[in-house]
C-alpha cells in the first residue's frame, strides 16, 4: 500500500518519501482514511507506531483543503504531555508540511514565555503544545483558540497520568464546538474512556497493538538483582556486550543523577534527563544522546517521555516502575519503527510485586534471565538469553534472520520454565502465555542455534563475568543477604 492511495496529497507523499517511508505503518492505513474525512478518532497506538505522522499528515491535508483567506488562526491544535514531545511533534508537522505553506508553533514551560507572545503576534496555523503553558497562555490571552477546527491529545494516558486533567478541560471549554477530535493513548484505563466519552463524537476507533500490549519486537527480559548490585550489573552488560543508546530508568530524579554519574566514572558516557534539569541541559542530553555522542541516557518517567530517538537498542528499567503502564510507556522508547529492541528491567526483592503487577498488566510472564545455569556464557557473541516479542508483526522473525516464527502472540517462551512459576514462596505468576504452540522467536532469532528451554529452579549463586547477582527463583532465599 502507497501513501498515494490513502488519498494524500502530492506534496505529503512526497515529504514522507524524502523521509524514507516507502509504505503507511498499520496506524497510517487505518488513521489516514479515517481522518481524511473528517471523523473523530479514538487511536490506541503507542510511540514507535508511526502515529505522528498518522494525524499529521491528515491533519495538513485538511487544513489545505480548506484553505482561508484574510487573518490566519490557529486552526490545529496538538496537546502533548511533554515539551520534548511538543517538540518533536512540531519538527514532524514542520517534516511533513514542508512543501506547503503552513506554520506551527511548539509551546511549553519552562522557557521564556515572551518569544512565544511574540510568533503568536503573527502567522500559526497549528499549535503544538503542552497544557501547562497553554493555559498560561490563554490566562494572559495571548493566545486566540476560538478558530481551532482539529484538536488532537497526543499520549492522552500520560497526560492524564501528569495530572493534566483540570487543563485540558479548561482548554476544551474555548473551543469551537464544532470540531474534528483526535486522541491517541497506548493504555485505556477508566479514566481515557471517560475522557474520549466526553470528548469524541462517533468516533471511529483504531487499535494497532493489543491493550495495554508491550510493542511488538521488543525482547523483554527481567534481571533478578540485589538492589546494591544493580549498578554493577548494567556496568557489566553495557560494557560486556557494547550496548550502545541504552535508555536507563531511574525512579528518582536524584536517583538519575547519581548514577549518570557512577556510569561516568565507570567509562561509559552518560547523562540524567529529568524534569529538575534545565531546558537547555534536556536539549543538549538528547542531541547528544541522539548524534550517539552519549552512551547512556539516564532518565526519569516524565522526562523520558516523548524521547523519539529511532536508534535506541536497550532500554533498561534500573528501577521498576509501580505504576505498570509506565512500563510500557518505557520500553516503547526502543523497537521504534519496526526495528528491534530490547528491555532490561532489574528486579530486586522488594520490586518482586511491581513486576507481578506490570506482567499481570501486559499479559506476558517476562523471562527472567538465570545466570546461574552458566547459559549466557555459552551463547554465541555473549547474547542475554530468553526473550519474548509480545506479539510479533511485520515479520519482525526475517529481520532477525531467522525463518520469521516469531509472529504469534506470546508465542516463544510458554511453557519452558523459567524457575519462576510460583511454587515456593507464593509469587503467584500469572501464565498465560504458557504453551504458546509456534516456538516463537526462538528459531526465528539471528543466532539460531540458541538453546529453547530456560532452566528453572535453581540454587546457589550465579556468575557473570565473575559478580555475583541474585536470582529470582521458588528456592532463593527470601532472605535479602548477598550471597
Ligand atoms: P511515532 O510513533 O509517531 O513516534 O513514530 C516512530 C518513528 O517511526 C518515527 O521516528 C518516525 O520517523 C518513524 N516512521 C513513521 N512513519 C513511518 C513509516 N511509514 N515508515 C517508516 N518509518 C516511519
Amino acid at each position: 500500500m502507497s501513501f498515494a492511495s490513502l488519498g494524500l496529497s502530492a506534496e505529503l507523499v512526497r515529504a514522507v518519501t524524502e523521509r524514507g517511508y516507502t509504505e503507511p505503518t498499520p496506524i497510517q492505513a487505518q488513521a489516514i482514511p479515517v481522518i481524511l474525512k473528517g471523523g473523530d478518532l479514538m487511536g490506541g497506538a503507542q510511540t514507535g507506531t508511526g502515529k505522528t505522522a498518522g494525524f499529521t499528515l491528515p491533519l495538513l491535508q485538511r487544513l489545505m483543503a480548506n484553505p482561508v483567506t484574510g487573518k490566519s488562526h490557529i486552526r490545529a491544535l496538538v496537546l502533548t504531555p511533554t515539551r520534548e514531545l511538543a517538540a518533536q511533534v512540531e519538527e514532524s508537522v514542520r517534516i511533513y508540511g514542508k512543501y506547503l505553506p503552513l506554520k506551527s508553533m511548539m509551546m511549553f514551560g519552562g522557557v521564556n514565555i515572551n518569544p512565544q507572545i511574540k510568533q503568536l503576534h503573527g502567522r500559526v496555523d497549528i499549535l503544538v503544545a503542552t497544557p501547562g503553558r497553554l493555559l498560561d497562555h490563554m490566562q494572559q490571552k495571548t493566545v486566540d483558540l476560538s478558530h481551532v477546527e482539529i484538536l488532537v491529545l497526543d499520549e492522552a494516558d500520560r497526560m492524564l497520568d501528569m495530572g493534566f486533567i483540570r487543563d485540558i478541560k479548561k482548554v476544551l471549554a474555548v473551543l469551537p464546538k464544532k470540531r474534528q477530535n483526535l486522541l491517541f493513548s497506548a493504555t485505556f484505563s477508566d479514566e481515557i474512556k471517560l475522557l474520549a466519552d466526553g470528548l469524541l463524537n462517533n468516533p471511529a476507533l483504531i487499535e494497532v497493538a493489543r491493550r495495554n500490549a508491550t510493542a511488538e519486537l521488543i525482547e523483554q527480559r527481567v534481571y533478578p538483582v540485589d538492589r546494591e548490585r544493580k549498578r554493577e550489573l548494567l556496568t557489566h552488560l553495557i560494557k560486556e556486550h557494547n550496548w550502545f543508546q541504552v535508555l536507563v530508568f531511574t525512579r528518582t530524579k536524584h536517583g538519575a543523577n547519581r548514577l549518570a554519574e557512577q556510569l561516568d566514572k565507570d567509562g561509559i558516557p552518560a547523562m540524567a534527563i529529568h524534569g529538575n534539569k534545565s531546558q537547555a541541559a534536556r536539549t543538549r542530553a538528547l542531541a547528544e544522546f541522539k548524534t550517539a555522542k552519549l552512551q547512556v541516557l539516564v532518565a526519569t518517567d516524565i522526562a523520558a517521555r516523548g524521547i523519539d530517538v529511532d536508534g535506541i537498542t536497550h532500554v533498561v528499567n534500573y528501577d521498576l516502575p509501580n505504576i505498570p503502564e509506565s512500563y510500557v510507556h518505557r520500553i516503547g522508547r526502543t523497537a521504534r519503527a519496526g526495528r528491534d529492541g530490547v528491555a532490561i528491567s532489574f528486579c530486586d526483592h522488594e520490586e518482586n510485586g511491581f513486576l507481578r503487577d506490570i506482567e499481570r498488566t501486559i499479559r506476558i510472564k517476562i523471562p527472567s534471565e538465570d545466570k546461574r545455569t552458566g547459559r549466557s556464557a555459552s551463547r554465541a557473541g555473549g547474547e542475554p538469553a530468553p526473550h519474548h516479542h509480545a506479539n510479533g508483526r511485520n515479520g519482525g522473525g526475517n529481520r532477525r534472520g531467522g525463518n520469521g516464527q516469531n509472529r504469534g502472540r506470546n508465542g516463544g517462551h510458554g511453557g519452558q520454565g523459567h524457575g519462576h512459576s510460583g511454587q515456593g514462596h507464593g509469587e503467584q505468576r500469572p501464565q498465560r502465555a504458557k504453551g504458546h504452540g509456534n516456538g516463537g522467536h526462538q528459531n526465528g532469532h539471528r543466532n539460531g542455534s540458541r538453546p529453547a528451554a530456560v532452566a528453572g529452579g535453581h540454587g546457589g549463586g550465579e556468575d557473570i563475568g565473575g559478580m555475583k547477582f541474585m536470582q529470582r527463583g521458588p528456592n532463593r532465599p527470601r532472605s535479602h543477604a548477598p550471597r
